[in-house]
């Protein structure tokens, strides 16, 4: 099967690479020619264009940062033909960027329109997740076009799981990234008020974490170095899942809980709190950092 592979960044690259590893004929291309020369290098084919790519591929995959370069890379900017004018009729399209619901649902109705079939199909898992073929899908679109599409992400990853029609895989990512950025802020607020009352790290995690507390964000990205010896606050909060992705992914909630009139308080608490975060230190440091935001606003000086 021919696969277009377009977006050949941080995780497209390594996601292309892993189709390719599985037998397929895998054409990328890039907008940073740096991109294309890696992925040529790689053993991949590398395209002059996108639509190069795209004609004659039965699936093209789109792994870019925002909702509009997959609206224009879709349509075609300046007069320039899109990759649904030059895609054969039917070619389907998974789109695999981190986008909001409604772009994803206006790339789907494009792609429709066009006469193809298209997914939304964001991931998390990140770079490593990429690399080693163990990143979760959340996809959105028909049954017909999931099943089709399901070996394929199967191939890059480990857990597929059809959300529903278009859109509904961006949606469960939002969802998922809130609950995930006020579950962190909370255990990072719970471990600075346990120290000031005099409770070691290690006594409030192993009472949390066999208790009612018990989360991702503490158990596996728990925000002070020792107890899970794996966590970013081990390695100085190197990411992990960067503060900027996670600032990027909650402006995404932010449209979302807007545009469908939910009273989201703590959400949107959140969104704020890594908005600056990501605004000042926290932007390449991994999202459980925002403990030391908490402790310089608790006034360390204080004590
Ligand atoms: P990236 O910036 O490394 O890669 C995106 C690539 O798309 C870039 O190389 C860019 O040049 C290319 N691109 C943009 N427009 C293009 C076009 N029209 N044609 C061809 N190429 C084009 O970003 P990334 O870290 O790989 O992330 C990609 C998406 O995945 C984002 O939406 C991000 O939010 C999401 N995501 C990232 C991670 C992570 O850990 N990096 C984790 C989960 C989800």
């Amino acid at each position: 099967m021919r696969i277009a592979f377009l977006g050949l960044g941080h995780m497209g690259l390594p996601m292309a690479k892993n189709l390719a590893a599985a037998g397929h004929e895998v054409v990328g291309f890039d907008v940073m020619p740096a991109a294309v020369e890696a992925a040529r290098e790689a053993g991949l084919t590398g395209a002059d264009s996108g639509t190069d790519a795209a004609a004659g591929a039965s699936v093209v995959f789109t792994m870019f940062q925002t909702g509009q370069q997959v609206l224009d890379a879709y349509r075609g900017v300046d007069g320039a033909e899109g990759l649904l004018s030059v895609a054969a009729s039917g070619t389907l399209f998974v789109d695999c960027s981190t986008i909001a619901v409604d772009d994803a649902r206006a790339a789907h109705e494009l792609a429709e329109a066009a006469g193809h079939r298209s997914l939304d199909a964001p991931v998390s898992g990140g770079v490593v997740g990429a690399e080693n073929a163990t990143l979760a899908f959340m996809v959105g679109g028909s049954d017909e076009d999931f099943e089709a599409a399901r070996p394929l992400l199967e191939t890059m990853g480990r857990r597929v799981v059809h959300c529903g029609g278009a859109g509904l895989g961006q949606a469960a990512k939002v969802c998922n990234n809130m609950i995930l950025a006020v579950s962190q802020i909370a255990v990072a607020e719970a471990f600075v008020l346990g120290e000031r009352l005099g409770l070691s790290h290690q006594a409030l995690f192993d009472v949390a974490s066999n208790a009612s507390g018990q989360c991702w964000a503490l158990t596996t990205n728990c925000p002070v170095p020792g107890p899970v010896p794996t966590s970013p606050a081990n390695r100085d909060y190197q990411p992990g899942f960067a503060g900027a992705l996670m600032s990027k992914d909650l402006g995404l909630a932010e449209h979302a809980v807007t545009s469908a009139g939910v009273d989201a308080k703590m959400g949107m608490l959140a969104r704020e709190v890594y908005r600056e975060f990501a605004e000042g230190p926290g932007a390449g440091q991994d999202f459980s950092g925002i403990i030391n935001t908490i402790r310089t606003r608790s006034g360390e000086g204080s004590r």
